[in-house]
């Protein structure tokens, strides 16, 4: 029996075997999820479609998270070919190149306003859509970083997006509660990927974990795949509005 036997829901985020998004997506298929992707460009569908099509997901869908109508248009096809959904991944982030690199007092409105947008509002937008096709309860996921509680170096805009984000979770959290449907975030430690390729210093960002994090090790996508099946699964039935370390350093020792 697998955790997720019977159940169904959507991946936002996928770009490539690197993404978080897909070690997350792997987890669910080995324990049995349905699954559905979303793309943001034809470019990425090249990349997107064969894996999940590997997965065995005929729902491949093109999807702006910028856009109320493409992800309108995500969750209307949902409720037409399989009426209801048990849960969501959200795993999408975007900064401008120049806003995480600048020094944070020089971003500009339109940079704030796009990081906020794309990196934290998107959970909303896709939880309002997603919610009347929760019909028995659900459980939904999206990605932080430690940035949105303290100032990393680099991380600049994505960190008060963050901020925004795992706030967004817990009034989410609040107010959903009564339909059984559970929000949480997991906050992972650096991982190489597209998305990290964009903050400044990032292999720096791997050496610090590997040196002082308490695994002394940096985490995999695997690990992060690992968690969010714990939360997206009845494993979790308890657990709501709660930011999930995964060896985030968090607990990093200072040497
Ligand atoms: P990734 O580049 O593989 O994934 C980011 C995804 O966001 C991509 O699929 C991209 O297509 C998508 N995206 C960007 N703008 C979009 C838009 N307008 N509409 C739809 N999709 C859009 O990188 P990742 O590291 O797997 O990132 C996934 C999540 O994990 C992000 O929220 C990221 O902030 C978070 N995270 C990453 C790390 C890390 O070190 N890699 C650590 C903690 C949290």
């Amino acid at each position: 029996m697998g955790l997720m036997d019977g159940k169904r829901g959507i991946v936002f985020g996928v770009a490539n075997d690197k993404s978080i998004a897909w070690g997350v997506a792997k987890q669910l298929h080995a324990h049995g999820a349905e699954l559905a992707f979303t793309y943001l460009n034809e470019a990425l569908e090249k990349r997107v479609r064969p894996l999940a099509e590997s997965v065995g997901a005929n729902i491949i869908l093109p999807c702006d998270v910028g856009s109320d109508q493409e992800i309108c248009s995500v969750f209307e096809t949902l409720r037409e070919q399989w009426g209801k959904i048990d849960f969501i991944v959200h795993a999408v982030a975007f900064a401008n190149r120049e806003d995480l690199k600048n020094p944070f007092s020089q971003t500009s409105r339109e940079g704030f306003g796009l990081a906020m947008d794309i990196s934290a509002y998107s959970l909303v937008a896709m939880t309002r859509y997603g919610i009347p096709l929760m019909t028995e309860g659900g459980s939904i996921v999206t990605m932080s970083y430690l940035g949105a509680m303290m100032a990393v170096p680099d991380y600049n805009v994505m960190g008060v997006a963050k901020a925004a984000l795992e706030s967004s979770v817990r009034y989410l959290a609040a107010e959903l509660g009564q339909k059984n449907i559970r929000v949480n975030a997991v906050s992972a430690g650096p991982i190489k990927t597209l998305a990290a390729s964009g903050v400044g210093n990032f292999k720096e960002k791997l050496h610090i974990m590997e040196e002082r994090s308490p695994m002394r090790r940096t985490v995999t996508q695997e690990e992060v795949g690992k968690a969010s099946l714990y939360l997206l699964s009845d494993l979790s039935s308890g657990v709501t509005g709660e930011i999930h370390y995964v060896d985030a350093g968090f607990n990093i020792s200072a040497e």
